[in-house]
């Protein structure tokens, strides 16, 4: 079985040096590319900009901008059975990107944005017997917003977390999740590593493909 595992958050460059991004570590998708491999898959970990150690085992594609992420997904779906996405892909990037540093002036500066490509909805409009699971980072009304997107991006699995809870988020080490399944169920899982809540996640998925539930 092969998994596309995404990681990390994206960044969206206004000039050489600064950048629209958020605190994303990566140790989600790190930890779920880990468990996968550690399953007998052969994993693709798509990563944006994170320091965290190489997983060995593991084919590795380091990316920046949501556009390149797309774009790296894409290239390596054919044979691919599960995508998870666990990155935090930016939303908006800047309309324009200048090449040379942007000066202050000195008033204010107002910033125009664009949406960038939704790469899990995109997914989804043409899955087939893909397996798509996605993470949905919320910090009010979880399981309504997370079901919303289950429906919505098409996926087999989402999980959820509240991202301003202690102990929940973007840089925390462990993770309490509501997952939900493309049959309704809603499960609330208890506070977890994020290396145990990758396994779980991870079997869920293989006994979901294996027809187990
Ligand atoms: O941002 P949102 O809450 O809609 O994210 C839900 C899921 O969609 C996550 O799994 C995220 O990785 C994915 N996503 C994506 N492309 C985007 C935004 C989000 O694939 N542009």
């Amino acid at each position: 079985m092969k998994f596309i595992v995404t990681a990390g958050p994206t960044r969206e460059f206004l000039d050489p040096f600064r950048f629209i991004s958020n605190p994303s570590s990566g140790k989600m998708g790190f930890a779920l590319a880990r468990a996968a491999r550690d399953r007998g898959a052969e994993v693709v970990l798509i990563s944006g900009p994170v320091s965290l150690p190489p997983v060995s085992g593991v084919e590795f594609i380091p990316v920046v901008s949501a556009r390149e992420m797309r774009l790296a997904v894409r290239s390596r779906l054919p044979g691919t059975g599960v995508v998870i996405m666990a990155a935090a892909v930016s939303d908006y990037r800047p309309v324009r990107y200048s090449p040379r540093k942007l000066k202050k002036g000195s008033g204010g500066q107002t910033l125009s944005l664009v949406r960038n490509p939704d790469i899990l909805e995109e997914l989804g409009k043409s899955k087939g017997e893909l397996f798509l699971a996605g993470f949905s980072a919320e910090t009010e009304n979880i399981i309504d917003n997370a079901a919303k997107k289950l429906k919505s991006k098409q996926l087999d699995l989402i999980v959820a977390n509240d991202i301003s809870a202690p102990g929940s988020g973007f840089v925390s080490e462990t993770n309490r999740a509501v997952v939900i399944d493309r049959d309704g169920l809603v499960e609330e899982w208890p506070l977890l590593s994020k290396d145990e809540l990758a396994e779980r996640i991870v079997e869920r998925i293989l006994a979901m493909k294996d027809g187990r539930g």
